[in-house]
């Protein structure tokens, strides 16, 4: 064996290996008894950007390792790979280069796939996908017409982004941060144009209920879902608009999450939006409301709704009635009321809310009492510094005097039901989900628009409407489809009239809503996946990806999931039972506090090592670990990494560096210790070669012993981290512990230290796949380290001969001693007290009391 570890070597051959056998093919598995032993490992797809970055590298060496732990834990074990390959940059580079975007994106699947390829992940290339390609969109699309069949696809008017200049729809991301077109630079409109739907809205509520279900994921993800779904349970209550004889019968509905306080309202608001506001405005107040609609429909919702922000409203001079207690309450309009969001209207109750009571006090706004902390407590609202939220009781409530307010909220809401004025209701802050993209790069909408039938699917038989190939980029007018007639029109499928087809297309979170139920099957030509199949491999095991699809990405994949289920196609209601969330690759970034800009690290000056300074400026640097980017300078590129290392220490040093989920800090010395690591075991192999060959060294049955223990320590260890919480950081420390006891061992010739070998070479095979494959041949075992069965723990190798006892006087530690692991407490007590340690600290004084914990530790008190 040569004496020095080569990487590069080692890593091609096996890589050339492992694909000629096409070693890590999947299994069948077309049912799943209950004892089978199934595991389904996933890291999320990647836009085929043409460049792997770090990122990507920790995410599938994270999932690559679960994976082939699995496989030799006995799984059978699926772990596919695939390209969220629809969307925007390659549409850009068609307008930017004049490229076509497929072309664009096979070029970049192939770059990342070779790139991939150099990291030594197991992936089964044979399910790859590709949302792109019209072997997947067609069932994207027979999915699209599911949705519709189900009534949950429709169309409504919506506002889009209108660039004025090119006439053209502008996705959000190419809308800059001043609200100007990316291309043409023109101010941006708003304008309503008809789009599809899917009326996600309808599963708000399993989609909340269910994440009870999902024990394997973050706390902190299902947070974010659950308050992205937002829930709110309370009452529709109507306020009848008064003193204007053409709105005689009409009322103003609010929804609230507290009728308890509804005898409390001092004023209503209305969104600017909101359609009654022309009506209830008064002639001597229509240009001051119309002026502030104006300046207000120019901001953002996030601006409207800042929670530092000051609220700004004014008086529409129009006036509601409040039906509890009969008075007579001012109409306002206000920025903070959103029209999309609940009824577009709320009731104002400064007492008891505190944005009502700023915006109360900030417009001289009357204040009512009517809840106090317990009965009997004054209800001057003069005296209030800021509105009362907690519980209590009701005051000035009329019939509900005196009742806790947790009671009053069903109360009132029964009497409104009663007497006609409204409704217990619960609201859900999810909006449907707008799936229309006026662009061409997206899966386009299967749906021919009829004058006389109207929207009527294309038929499954004639999917996938295939994207036309022979079509200008400009950047301009209306979408790339829209533009091609002859493609366009079309005779309508049920009634054969010229209809049009449908010049949308999805929005791309659709192609990844779907794309882990078709790797189980991923080749079927004649439907998106036979269903026994994907029954049996799904639901995912262990799903791997970014925090920030902790929303919208996982969602819409768990709102598919319900949805195919409910059509039958699926038996599981959940698709991900554990999710993991990779912390980010961070590194070192140098900023300049005066400009603002960073500066690369090489064109730093480290004359001063302590004190990195701007070389243009002499400026004092600010250096700060920020997540790898372009604009920072701060990147590391894999490729020269793996040129320098390999794959192996690469992989090495992304896993144990940080726990899996937290932010990883990139520092070479550490991709230099993780080399360093490998090399010491690939000399402990080479040593124990050299000294087989020698003359064998007669065994020290202690020293076995111990070798023994360390060994199956490691075995427990590092199994127990690859459990379910997969802390490959640990399990990593435990295998360095293993090797430092190894090389510690002087007897090369021992069966034991030849034991402990292999141990340590199949225990690291999941994480530097490469050369414990090569030192596995070298060792002379037949077959693949990765088909090697896991080693099992041996409980009785753990138990140690001696154990190590403290020795406490008065509870203070003063030193240990060693005892046999099998002493009984009497002999234990008079050994510790016999010791040198407990005589220096005892001396004279008299024992009063032994207090000994057995295996641990033996306290005098004198
Ligand atoms: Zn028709």
């Amino acid at each position: 064996m040569d004496a020095r570890y080569n990487p590069n070597e080692i890593e091609a051959k096996w890589q050339a290996v492992w694909a000629e056998q096409n070693a890590d093919r999947t299994p069948d598995l077309a049912d799943r008894s209950p004892e089978h032993k199934k595991f389904y490992a996933l890291s999320m797809f990647p836009y085929p950007s043409g460049n792997l970055h770090m990122g990507h590298v920790r995410n599938y060496t994270i999932t690559d390792a679960i994976a082939r732990v699995r496989r030799m834990q006995g799984y059978q074990v699926l772990h596919p790979m695939g390209w969220d390959a629809f969307g925007l940059p390659a549409e850009n580079a068609a307008i930017d280069r004049g490229v076509h975007p497929a072309d664009w994106t096979e070029r970049n699947i192939a770059q990342m796939k070779q790139q991939l390829a150099r990291l030594g992940l197991s992936y089964d290339w044979e399910r790859e996908v590709a949302t792109c390609r019209p072997d997947y969109y067609r069932w994207t699309q027979w999915i699209f017409l599911q949705f519709f069949a189900a009534g949950l696809a429709y169309q409504k008017e919506a506002t889009v982004n209108w660039d004025p200049i090119d006439q053209t729809v502008l996705a959000n991301e190419q809308v800059d941060s001043e609200g100007k077109s990316w291309r043409s630079g023109a101010l941006v409109e708003k304008r309503l144009l008809r789009q599809w739907f899917f009326k996600i809205t309808d599963y708000a509520e399993q989609l909340l209920a269910d994440l009870d279900k999902l024990t394997g994921w973050p706390d902190r993800v299902k947070t974010m879902q659950a308050n992205w779904i937002g829930k709110s349970t309370g009452a529709l209550l109507d306020f009848p608009i008064v003193g204007n004889a053409t709105l005689a019968d009409t009322k103003i509905t609010v929804f609230t999450t507290r009728p308890d306080t509804v005898y409390g309202v001092t004023y209503l608001v209305l969104a600017p939006e909101h359609p009654l506001v022309a009506q209830v405005t008064t002639a001597d107040r229509r240009s001051a409301v119309e002026a502030f609609v104006q300046e207000i429909s120019a901001q953002s919702e996030i601006d409207r709704t800042a929670e530092d922000k000051p609220k700004r409203g004014i008086p529409t001079g129009g006036t509601a009635l409040n039906p509890f207690t009969g008075e007579e309450i001012p109409i306002w309009i206000a920025d903070y009321v959103l029209y999309e969001y609940g009824t577009g209207a709320v009731m104002g109750v400064p007492t008891h809310d505190q944005r009502d009571f700023q915006f109360a006090k900030g417009n001289g706004l009357p204040l009512k009492v009517v809840i106090v902390p317990e009965a009997g407590a004054p209800a001057d609202a003069a005296d209030l510094t800021a509105a009362y939220t907690e519980t209590g009781v009701l005051v000035n409530s009329g019939q509900f005097d005196g009742i806790a307010s947790t009671e009053a909220k069903a109360k009132i809401t029964e009497f409104a039901e009663a007497q006609g004025w409204g409704q217990a209701r619960v609201q859900y802050r999810l909006r449907d989900w707008l799936i229309s993209r006026q662009r061409y790069w997206g899966a386009p909408i299967p749906i021919v628009h009829c004058p006389n039938c109207g929207a009527v699917p294309v038929p499954d038989d004639q999917l996938p409407v295939e994207l036309p190939k022979n079509i200008e980029f400009s950047g301009r007018g209306p979408s790339p489809l829209a533009k091609l007639d002859e493609w366009v029109n079309v005779p309508c499928p049920t009634c054969g009239t010229p209809a049009k087809r449908e010049t949308d297309t999805m929005d791309t979170f659709i192609d990844s809503s779907w794309y882990f139920l078709r790797y189980p099957d991923a080749r079927n030509e004649a439907a998106a996946f036979d269903p026994a199949k994907t029954n049996a491999w799904a639901p995912i095991d262990q799903y791997v990806g970014g925090i920030e699809h902790a929303i919208l990405h996982l969602l819409y994949s768990r709102f598919f999931t319900k949805v195919l289920r409910d059509r039958g196609l699926l038996n599981f209601d959940e698709p991900f039972s554990r999710l993991l969330t990779q912390g980010m690759v961070q590194a070192m970034a140098y900023k300049n506090p005066t400009t603002g800009k960073y500066i690369a690290p090489a064109d730093v000056d480290f004359s001063d090592p302590s004190q990195p300074k701007d070389p243009a400026t002499g400026d004092l640097l600010v250096s700060v670990y920020e997540k790898m980017s372009k604009s920072k300078y701060n990147g590391v590129d894999p490729e020269g990494v793996l040129a320098k290392y390999g794959a192996d220490t690469s992989r090495m040093f992304v896993l144990f560096k940080a726990p899996p989920e937290k932010d990883l800090e990139w520092d070479d010395a550490d991709v230099e210790g993780q080399f360093r690591f490998l090399n010491r075991v690939w000399r402990l192999v080479s040593t124990y070669l050299e000294a087989q060959a020698g003359k064998a060294i007669a065994p020290d049955p202690k020293a076995e012993k111990d070798l023994r223990r360390a060994i199956h320590i490691a075995i427990k260890e590092v199994s127990d981290d690859l459990a379910d919480d997969y802390q490959l950081n640990t399990a990593i420390s435990e295998l360095m512990k293993l090797s430092n006891a190894l090389n510690d061992y002087a007897n090369k010739t021992s069966p034991i230290f030849a034991e402990g070998i292999e141990t340590l070479i199949v225990l690291l095979a999941p994480f530097a796949p490469h050369i414990t494959e090569e030192l596995w041949q070298i060792l002379g075992r037949s077959g693949s380290v990765h088909h090697a069965v896991w080693p099992t723990l041996d409980e009785s190798a753990l138990v140690a001969d001696e154990v190590t006892i403290v020795i406490q006087i008065k509870g203070k530690t003063r030193g240990t001693i060693q005892a046999p692991a099998s002493i009984d407490k009497a002999t234990l007590e008079k050994l510790a007290l016999e010791s040198e340690v407990a005589q220096k600290y005892i001396a004279d004084q008299t024992v009063q009391k032994i207090i000994v914990v057995p295996g641990k530790l033996v306290n005098f008190v004198v």
